[in-house]
């Protein structure tokens, strides 16, 4: 019988909650710190543990068929995939923070001035609509620190309490988007494939609707 691919987080902030998610919808499954893939021994279902960003390629390119990423990186990545649903947890916000003494004049502020990100994609459309020339330095990782450092003026990243941003003398000045995790799917399933994921959406919407 067909296995559904499911490509999950490795190790991260989705990772826990991703599996939580799936034994709670009654599958078994089981992990060592080292899996990188593992087939449950009560449900049809084999799954991949990646880095996230990996995600929207792998169900692009039918190496998983489903899989949980915030949405965030879906957007960033723009591969043709399809979002099936929100699943309640990863809850963040992508915003904008400059240095705390600033004085934030409105979003006029950020025009010919440098912003760090690991999301150039979202920043760059959101610049667009509002008419801003914004200089997008591009850093994989610790965006945070890049006003204390030089390299930029301020970042739009991901916040979800702000504790990292007042850690590091920042403070959030613009939200521009919201983002939660979301399971996304391969736009050609097999139809044997499409029903185990519907087994599958069947007992999640149980599991979210009992969580309310
Ligand atoms: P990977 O090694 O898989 O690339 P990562 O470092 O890119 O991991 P994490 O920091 O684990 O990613 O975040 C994964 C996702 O969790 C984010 O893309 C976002 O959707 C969500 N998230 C929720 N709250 C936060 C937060 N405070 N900081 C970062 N991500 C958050
Ligand atoms: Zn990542």
């Amino acid at each position: 019988m067909d296995k559904l691919k499911i490509a999950i987080q490795k190790s991260g902030r989705l990772s826990e909650k991703s599996l939580e998610l799936l034994r709670e919808c009654g599958i078994k499954i089981s992990k060592g710190s080292q899996t990188l893939k593992t087939n449950s021994s009560n449900f049809p279902i084999e799954v991949l543990f990646l880095r996230d960003d990996d995600i929207p390629q792998y169900v692009e390119q039918n190496v998983a068929d489903i899989g949980i990423l915030g949405e965030n990186e879906v957007w960033e990545k723009n591969r043709k995939v399809e979002t099936i649903r929100k699943l309640g947890f990863g809850n963040c916000r992508l915003s904008l923070a400059i240095p705390k003494d600033e004085n934030y004049t409105g979003i006029s502020y950020f025009n010919n001035k440098k912003v760090a990100t690991s999301y150039p994609k979202i920043l760059s459309e959101f610049c667009a609509e509002n008419n801003l020339y914004v200089e997008i330095e591009e850093i994989s990782g610790s965006v945070e620190i890049a006003p204390s450092i030089g390299l930029a003026h301020g970042i739009f990243d991901i916040v979800s309490t702000g504790s990292t941003l007042l850690m590091n003398g920042l403070k959030e000045v613009e939200t521009v988007t919201k983002s939660e995790a979301i399971l996304i799917k391969s736009e050609n399933l097999s139809h044997e494939k499409q029903k185990i994921l519907e087994k599958l959406l069947f007992r999640i919407q149980a599991v979210i609707y009992s969580r309310e």
